[in-house]
């Protein structure tokens, strides 16, 4: 054998044993873009998501072997806004890897990529736990939604542009199916237009804004900060004026002042899945919209 066929063999070998492409390593930090870019990525990515719904984004312990997951990812996916403040840097800083570090391509940013609400001029620490840059819970906005994967899909091309086309294809799906879902949501919706709801964290500013619902009041008495029962008795002094729909708090929040409010002011309570997982039927993005429009219609009376 020369010289030249032995290299043709081992090239051929060589393209036969490793795989065709490795699947980009993606570190996000909340369900709901582990969700986003497996529709947009196929099989092209492999995702990892460092919270389940049932944890509070807000609040998550830097653990070690997260570190070692941002070390090994090519790309990573959160909400932005200061959501992650508390934990995200101190990965970033410990995992070493400069790929996915703010300001590179490997570092996406969703909130960052829409038109925030809440955004306050002024923060000091009196307001609470707020978010200077505004409110971070973009993802229960399928608008916003959209808008994001568009951003994504550039992203996924700039970091593995032999994927090119194989990821523009999937986001025209995506967009079209999203799409249609869009219109059949607003369609369910409908009896929920201009209803007065209560939450527990303005983690719904989003939704509400879509569907034309109004936050009636918030069972933080700050952002960020443990109801009381003082502020439980003026909420519902305020909210007596005009009929309240129902109270809604996710899975990641304690149900106890949800209920309490519930049963003095004898107004329906509902449990929301905030992100993909809350609920045995929230698998994907289409089914956390789908679920939490039914769940929130089931409770009008
Ligand atoms: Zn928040």
């Amino acid at each position: 054998m020369n010289r030249t066929t032995s290299l043709l063999l081992s090239m051929i070998l060589l393209s036969m044993t490793s795989p065709v492409m490795a699947a980009l390593n993606v570190f996000t930090c909340e369900p709901e873009w582990s969700s986003l870019v497996d529709e947009l990525g196929g099989e092209r990515v492999k995702s990892f998501s460092a919270t389940t719904a049932f944890q509070d984004p807000h609040h998550i312990e830097a653990r070690p072997s997260l570190i070692a997951k941002v070390r090994r990812a090519d790309l990573l996916i959160c909400s932005g806004a200061e959501l992650e403040i508390g934990w995200l840097p101190m990965l970033q800083r410990q995992a070493g890897n400069a790929k996915v570090l703010a300001g590179k391509p490997g570092y996406f940013e969703a909130a960052a990529m829409v038109k925030r609400l809440d955004v306050q001029v002024e923060v000091d620490r009196s307001m609470g736990d707020v978010h200077g840059l505004g409110n971070p819970h973009v993802h229960l906005d399928p608008r916003r939604i959209l808008t994001i994967a568009e951003a994504l899909t550039e992203r996924l091309v700039q970091i593995d542009s032999n994927g090119k086309e194989f990821y523009q294809q999937r986001f025209n799906d995506f967009k079209q199916r999203w799409q249609q879902s869009m219109k059949h949501w607003q369609q369910q919706a409908m009896p929920l237009k201009d209803k007065r709801i209560v939450v527990h964290h303005r983690d719904w500013v989003y939704l509400f804004d879509w569907l034309d619902i109004e936050i009636a009041g918030a069972l933080e008495p700050k952002p960020g900060l443990p109801t009381t029962a003082g502020h439980l008795a003026s909420l519902k002094k305020s909210l007596s004026e005009k009929p309240v729909a129902m109270i809604v708090y996710t899975t990641y929040q304690n149900s106890r002042a949800a209920k309490r409010l519930s049963q003095m002011m004898n107004t329906p309570v509902v449990e929301l899945p905030y992100t993909v997982g809350g609920d045995k039927e929230v698998k994907d993005l289409f089914s956390l919209f789908e679920v939490t429009i039914k769940k929130m219609t089931g409770a009008l009376q």
